[in-house]
């Protein structure tokens, strides 16, 4: 197994610093969850304590005031949320939709791959041939379904918390550099304002990536059937999903529709987040308000047993 080094000094080497002195700047288990990270994904990973503090990281450390965002429409809820925060310190966004070409005049373009929680994915050629560096967070594609600096992106963002590091016991987040140039002053401006990773949670990202193929193609193969049985519910008025990935969402008719179907299951839990081992379903109305119809439930599928799944579903969905 790979060692866990929680070490936050490291003796100097005949009177200097070696590879490791302090573990902001850089510590042997974080490198070694990057290096397989940046394997994964064709390019240079930096760790961050969550995908929220890797996006912070990366805006903060590319952007300046006065910059603009083009963001795609639909994209996780706390990605808009973060970067309107944001703008007390003069960054600015806009939001398009990521299915077309990105709107001129903005420094950076932003893009999800596919969309948490309206599953759109994004038209990657259209962004690739805009002036602007183009990020994709991939936190729901993987790096199993895509891999976006093959596809003219210059940077890829994960929420690894979710997928990659698999079990729901680790906030991490990552971004991949195509550049190593960029990568490095990403790093410089990580290690000065202090948004690292620890030792810990990067080696259940190493954990992690052991099963990711396996956790990540049955995932795929379980929503796939889901999905396609949802479509033919007479319950369902809607499912979104992109045909790979296990994040997939569903309407039913209305709010207490849904509140109904997310409490009524047994096998899949209640609860937030995508990505774990673990079944879990919630509506999307209580974080997201009207930007998403009240009977919005989204569904992240774990490992069960598919047929398991769709029956805990099916008896959840007659209550609707
Ligand atoms: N990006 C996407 C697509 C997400 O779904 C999330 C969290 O749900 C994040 C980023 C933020 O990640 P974290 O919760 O690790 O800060």
């Amino acid at each position: 197994m790979d060692p866990l080094d929680r070490s936050t000094i490291w003796p100097y080497e005949d009177g200097d610093p070696g590879r490791f002195y302090y573990s902001r700047y850089g510590s042997p288990t974080v490198e070694e969850a990057e290096r397989q990270l940046g394997e994964l994904d064709g390019g240079t990973a930096l760790l961050y304590p969550s995908g929220s503090a890797a996006v912070t990281g990366l805006v903060l450390g590319l952007l300046s005031p006065g910059d603009t965002v083009a963001l795609a429409e639909g994209c996780y809820y706390g990605t808009g949320v973060l970067l309107t925060e944001l703008e007390r310190w003069g960054l600015r966004h806009v939001e398009f939709d990521q299915t077309g070409p990105p709107p001129p005049d903005v420094q950076l373009v932003w893009l999800e791959a596919p969309s948490n929680p309206y599953l759109t994915v994004p038209d990657l050629e259209a962004a690739a041939a805009h002036p602007a560096s183009v990020v994709v967070d991939a936190t729901a594609a993987t790096p199993i379904h895509l891999r976006p600096l093959e596809r003219g992106a210059d940077l890829v963002l994960h929420s690894a918390t979710k997928y990659l590091a698999g079990h729901d016991d680790a906030l991490l987040g990552a971004v991949v550099a195509k550049s190593p140039e960029t990568a490095e002053r990403l790093r410089r401006f990580r290690g000065v304002t202090g948004i690292v990773a620890a030792p810990d949670t990067a080696w259940l990202l190493l954990r992690g990536l052991k099963t990711l193929r396996v956790r990540v193609e049955r995932q795929t193969a379980t929503a796939q059937a889901l999905a396609e049985r949802l479509r033919m519910h007479p319950k369902v008025e809607t499912v979104r999903y992109p045909g790979f990935g296990g994040l997939l969402s569903f309407d039913v008719a209305d709010g207490e529709a849904a509140r109904r179907v997310e409490t009524g299951t047994s096998v899949i839990v209640n609860a937030t987040s995508l990505g774990g081992t673990t079944s879990v379903l919630e509506t999307r109305r209580r974080w997201e308000g009207d930007r998403v119809p009240a009977g919005l439930l989204r569904l992240s599928v774990g490992l069960e047993d598919a047929g398991e799944l769709w029956s805990d579903l099916a008896q959840a969905l007659e209550q609707a």
